[in-house]
């Protein structure tokens, strides 16, 4: 696979001069892409001379036809409004390049769309002068289906007990990490480290933060582009996030940060440079966070599988590594909330690699802003293992436990005002009753694990 190097067009560049570099690098066609509710990508393309016609918003969508893009099928379409600085050519077809677009309705920014409702948080954020720095941790796996159907690790040899960090997990797997990690540095996204996570065939590939909406994007293209490398070399990339009960599953830890918008300086670093910390605009937006954790896990934690990884046990190397309690703390994986050793910035460890990235972090920014806004105190930190902590002890510290379904986030989320205002009237309408709906649909299947208990029971 040619692995291109990274699209610099000038910020502000006209239609036609884009169109031009574009055509001189070979590219054939443009893909009007945008996510619907679940974060996963849909688009049409134009061949390349048509690039001034789609970039005004040629390309039309009824929304009727897609998850969480609330329309009736009689509605005018959505036209899909490509932002020119998302341009990224797919590293596995250099004549073809993604363009991620803001979803418009009669020439004015749909309200019902994800990277639109982002953009809203993100332009309340810069009305308080300030820019939200985002790095998200990309968990997943890459298995094999066998003939029997199973599925298994992608490397047969990928089957200890405590498989994390394991380094011939990872040579085994290095052809298409090689892969994914070369395609990701091509696009200018900064691989600092990537490695085999604790269950069998479970990986990590981490690029560097940047601003919010621009992350939000990569983690959007990260999944098509993992997806397609995995099925190149027969295999099935999966962002399910809890695909076997006995394995830890697969975090999106959302690791954020606020900067001065003129300087850039990181507000979240310790006025006092204690190391390891962060500053007190930093314990305002925790204290937001923490207080609308239930509607935000909803958001987060988006499928029924989600509450499956939110447990303390089920990993073969013995905890899940997920949060189960809403608390903040120090260097300690069992906050909700963690401030990794490094200081400086807050990684939201509830979010998992089935959610979407635009509507995840404009529900945990806008929680946070409303913290720093009312000058919220998160309390003291949490510096024990919340997993150990008898249920007394819990209540002594007043340790909420995070919604322990797909159900209870819901609800959570129709209960919290904040939802309606982050997502609008529409969206947040679809939303639930879109995952009413999962959920009841999950309820109406009767499962092996019923049968097995059950049939004979009585
Ligand atoms: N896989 C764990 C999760 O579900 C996290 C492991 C880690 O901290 O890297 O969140
Ligand atoms: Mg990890």
């Amino acid at each position: 696979m040619s692995t291109p190097s990274a699209l610099s067009l000038q910020p502000g560049i006209a239609p036609a001069e884009a169109r031009a570099e574009l055509q001189a690098r070979g590219i054939r066609y443009a893909l009007a892409s945008f996510v619907d509710l679940h974060g996963v990508n849909k688009a049409k393309a134009v061949p390349i001379h048509h690039l001034e016609a789609m970039l005004a918003g040629s390309e039309l969508f009824t929304g009727a036809a897609l998850d969480g893009v609330p329309q009736d099928v009689s509605d005018d379409e959505v036209a899909a409004v490509p932002d020119l600085a998302s341009a990224t050519v797919l590293p596995w077809r250099p004549d073809t390049v993604w363009l991620a677009s803001n979803l418009h309705l009669n020439g004015r920014p749909f309200e019902a769309c994800s990277r639109n409702i982002l953009c809203r948080v993100r332009d309340q954020a810069a009305r308080m002068g300030l820019r939200f720095n985002l790095g998200i941790e990309t968990e997943f796996f890459v298995l094999r289906r066998q003939g029997d159907g199973r599925l298994v690790p992608a490397s047969a040899h990928d089957t200890l007990e405590k498989p994390c960090y394991d380094l011939r997990g990872l040579l085994d797997n290095l052809d298409w990490l090689d892969e994914l990690v070369e395609a990701m540095n091509a696009l200018g996204w900064g691989v600092y480290s990537f490695d085999h996570e604790d269950a069998n065939g479970q990986f990590e590939t981490d690029f560097g933060y940047a601003d919010g909406l621009v992350t939000a994007d990569r983690v959007t293209f990260f999944r098509l582009m993992a997806r397609e490398i995995a099925r190149r070399h027969g295999l099935i990339a999966s962002f399910m996030p809890k695909p076997f009960a006995d394995r830890t599953g697969s975090g999106a830890h959302f690791n954020m940060s606020l900067a001065d918008l003129g300087s850039g300086a990181n507000l979240f670093e310790p006025e006092d440079g204690t190391p390891g910390g962060v500053s007190e605009l930093a314990r305002r937006f925790i204290a937001g966070v923490l207080r609308h954790a239930p509607a935000i896990c909803a958001v987060i934690a988006p499928t029924v599988n989600s509450y499956k990884r939110l447990v303390v046990q089920g990993s073969m190397s013995g905890f899940t590594w997920a949060p189960v309690f809403v608390c903040y703390g120090n260097n300690n994986r069992t906050n909700m909330l963690r401030i990794p050793a490094a200081g400086s910035r807050v990684e939201c460890r509830a979010a998992d690699s089935a959610c979407n990235p635009y509507l995840a972090a404009a529900m945990l920014l806008a929680a946070g802003l409303e913290g720093i806004r009312e000058g919220l105190d998160p309390g003291a930190p949490n510096l024990v293992n919340a997993y150990r902590l008898s249920p007394e002890e819990r209540r002594e510290r007043s340790l909420a436990t995070l919604p322990r379904t797909l159900g209870e986030a819901i609800e959570a989320f129709a209960a919290d005002p904040l939802g309606r205002e982050v997502f609008g009237e529409a969206m947040a309408d679809a939303f639930l009753s879109f995952k009413r709906q999962e959920w009841a649909d999950y309820h109406g299947t009767i499962s092996t694990w019923e049968h097995d208990r059950y049939l004979e029971l009585f």
